[in-house]
């Protein structure tokens, strides 16, 4: 795909995110791998009404090549592309149940939602929590780096998902999949649930082939 249309993927895909609600204001930023660098969202900008000619074109160590200045958590992203080099686009939001649950008190470190669904388990597999971290703190980019090879997505304290992909759209159905579960999470509290259990993933990374520890 030439960068163009790369920059005009993530500009349907940025309105389609912020016209379904799953991210608010100027939050939430996208970003794409390329052969010569990679493409993100510029800072303060709306997802819902990006100027594909205006997306911010950075090299590997995070200088801006083109296009206005990037969104201030590009450490997020080059966090994820270093440790993944399967990783062809990342995406990062602030949307509303994945937020909540990352506001709870007493969550599982290792993985922060059970696995009550199958697709859970196919899109995310499993989802580490990253301690706090003040926006802007360069910290952040290291505490995500000792997840991400493991990890294609992570849930950062008090604020929201980082979710990788093969391409845009895997980051995009993964990230959707993640909020759902979040959704589905806090519709459950206080009752009784039978998440998939051990053999049941085992199964799942068995015919799909899963790049997941059982
Ligand atoms: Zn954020």
């Amino acid at each position: 795909m030439t960068e163009n249309a790369t920059r005009d993927l993530i500009t349907d895909y940025g309105k389609s995110i912020f016209d379904r609600g799953l991210t608010a204001g100027s939050s939430g930023n996208i970003s794409v791998r390329l052969d010569d660098g990679w493409l993100l969202t510029p800072t303060n900008a709306c997802l819902g009404r990006l100027d594909p000619s205006r997306i911010s074109k950075l090299d590997w160590e995070g200088r801006l090549l083109s296009g206005d200045p990037p969104s201030k958590e590009a450490p997020l992203h080059l966090a994820m592309y270093r440790e993944r080099p399967s990783a062809g686009a990342v995406v990062h939001l602030h949307s509303t149940y994945s937020a909540a649950v990352s506001c709870l008190r007493g969550l599982p470190s290792d993985n922060c939602l059970p696995p009550l669904t199958a697709y859970f388990v196919m899109k995310i597999g499993r989802l580490p929590l990253v301690p706090y971290h003040r926006p802007g703190d360069p910290m952040i980019g290291g505490a995500i780096r000792g997840l991400a090879a493991r990890n294609s997505a992570v849930l950062l304290a008090n604020h929201g998902p980082v979710v990788s992909g093969a391409s845009l759209e895997a980051a995009v159905y993964a990230v959707e999949e993640l909020e759902e579960t979040a959704k589905l999470f806090l519709l459950l509290q206080g009752q009784q649930t039978n998440p998939l259990d051990r053999e049941k993933i085992r199964e799942l990374i068995k015919v799909f082939e899963l790049d997941l520890e059982p």
